[in-house]
């Protein structure tokens, strides 16, 4: 220790306070176990800042404004004016009441917070640099620690997000006006739910992506159906072209563009996103002082109770590998603490559902039918299309599906696939009954409220058991 540091000791140390970290640090309270928590930046991490809530917040506010704006089958004529900056003042807003509630919850739960950027010494002794010049390091004694320090967006050859023009998803999300065009590279979920909202709001987007759609994680029938409703939108789609540069044009960029047979493009526009994925961050932390090596994607290998290999150290959330989701980061923030604090917890990855929040929304839970036979069963399919669900017609967004998957001979539910209007909350449903080992009949027999898009997993799960009344049985 220099002179002048500050000494302090904690019995659990978490480092950063994304959705990983702050829970984990609430839990870990909870249990009576004295525990600091340290963050550099803002509490609340990517996913409060620069991620989920901002997106989403933009994404509602393009859906208003585009829905309003053609409603005219509904008998509404309107021409919605957008006011960007009076949007991002709103999302500022929500970000600030959810983060500011963060701090007080983690407060009044006793934890106790420091603000700086955290490096181990060695496997009880982590190094906390205070912000600014002058302000000091402090150094944290500790019997256990959790690193959720989460990750960043990652950059390609050829663009750096330091240039102005070169956007990664946090700068996008800070706009104050939206642009007359944009390029995006990259069509994966982040990539996807930002273009859509933009070209909901006008703006031309020209989407550039490696492999040959939108997507490639989902199915061919889920990703073709928000491709094209997207293309529907505007938004341009260049397929089989990886970036390779850009250079400055009189009114923004031109992003040139290769295959792999060599063909050159070129697209214009004010400047570009690049949206081809986000890389953990574990290369500050000093990880050698404690013996652990991040493998090669970065990631720290942890095992179900998210233990590292060193013994009391602890990683959660983005940093300790996919899917790279905040529930997923939250629920192995509860996880760490519980079993740091000696409880007998543990993960079970079965049923982590993924949403992606584009027109039409998807969600998936569990296994696809393709999986669940990968797997050894022998999978029965369910299917309710929304064009034959009441409340879909009524919201005038009947595209879409919910699709259950489960086992034939027990019954028992194994995954769900779903497209449409509020899929993401939907797909809790399923969960659940992933989570309670619930069977086709289980589901089938919850009487459900009518009109409701959830009918439409109940009416999945009969038509699976061939009872379905509202669509056509297997
Ligand atoms: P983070 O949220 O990244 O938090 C890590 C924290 O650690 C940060 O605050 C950082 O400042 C701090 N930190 C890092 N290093 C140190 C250090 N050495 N010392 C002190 N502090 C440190 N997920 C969803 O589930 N749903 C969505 O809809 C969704 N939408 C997204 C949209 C976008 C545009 C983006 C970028 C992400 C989105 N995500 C979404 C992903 C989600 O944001 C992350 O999975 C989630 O934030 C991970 O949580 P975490 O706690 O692991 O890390």
């Amino acid at each position: 220790m220099v002179m002048g540091d500050i000494a302090t000791a904690t019995d659990l140390l978490v480092i950063g306070a994304g959705p990983g970290g702050y829970v984990a640090a609430i839990r870990g309270a909870q249990l009576g176990v004295d525990t600091t928590l340290v963050e550099k930046d803002a509490y609340g991490g990517a996913c409060l800042n620069r991620g989920c809530i901002p997106s989403k917040a933009f994404i509602h506010g393009a859906d208003v404004a585009h829905e309003a704006g053609n409603a005219e089958e509904l008998g509404i004529h309107a021409d919605p004016a957008v006011d960007m900056s009076q949007m991002q003042q709103w999302k500022a807003g929500v970000v600030d009441q959810l983060t500011s509630g963060v701090e007080k919850l983690c407060k009044a739960n006793g934890v106790s917070l420091i603000e700086g950027t955290a490096a181990f010494e060695d496997e009880h002794t982590a190094r906390i640099a205070h912000g600014g010049e002058g302000q000091g390091m402090e150094t944290v004694e500790f019997e256990n620690a959790i690193i959720a320090t989460g990750s960043r967006p990652l950059a390609i050859p050829g663009f750096d997000f330091a240039d102005d023009p070169v956007l990664s998803s946090a700068d996008l999300l800070q706009m104050e006006s939206t642009p007359d065009s944009l390029v995006v590279v990259g069509a994966g979920y982040i990539g996807m739910e930002l273009s859509t909202m933009l070209a909901k709001l006008g703006t031309d987007v020209t989407v550039v992506e490696m492999l040959d759609d939108v997507l490639p994680a989902y199915e061919d029938d889920i990703s073709r159906m928000v491709r094209s409703r997207a293309a529907d939108l505007g938004v341009d789609f260049h397929f089989g072209e990886g970036a390779t540069g850009w250079t400055d044009a009189d009114d923004g960029v031109v992003v040139e563009t290769e295959t792999e047979a060599g063909e050159t493009s070129a697209y214009e526009g004010d400047a570009v996103l690049v949206a081809v994925g986000r890389q953990p961050v574990t290369d500050t932390l000093e990880l050698e002082s404690i013996g652990l090596e991040p493998n090669e994607n970065g990631f720290i290998e942890t095992d179900d109770r998210a233990r590292t290999d060193a013994k009391n150290i602890f990683a959660v959330g983005d940093a300790a590998g996919e899917p790279m989701l905040a529930h997923k980061a939250s629920a192995e923030g509860v996880v760490a603490a519980e079993v740091a604090a000696g409880e007998p917890a543990a993960l079970d990855h079965q049923a982590i559902p993924a949403a992606v929040f584009t027109d039409p929304e998807i969600a998936t839970v569990g296994m696809t039918s393709e999986e669940a036979t990968a797997e050894g069963f022998d999978p029965v399919v369910g299917e309710m299309p929304l064009r034959a669900s009441g409340r879909a017609l009524t919201m005038g967004e009947s595209e879409g599906f919910v699709r259950i998957v489960a086992d034939e001979s027990s019954g028992v539910v194994l995954g769900g696939q779903l497209v449409g209007p509020n899929a993401s909350e939907l797909v809790a449903e399923v969960a659940l009954a992933i989570e309670m080992s619930a069977t086709l009949e289980d589901v089938a027999d919850t009487v459900h409220t009518h009109p409701t898009l959830a009918e439409a997993v109940m009416e999945a799960a009969e038509n699976a058991r061939e009872r379905a009344i509202h669509t056509l049985n297997r």
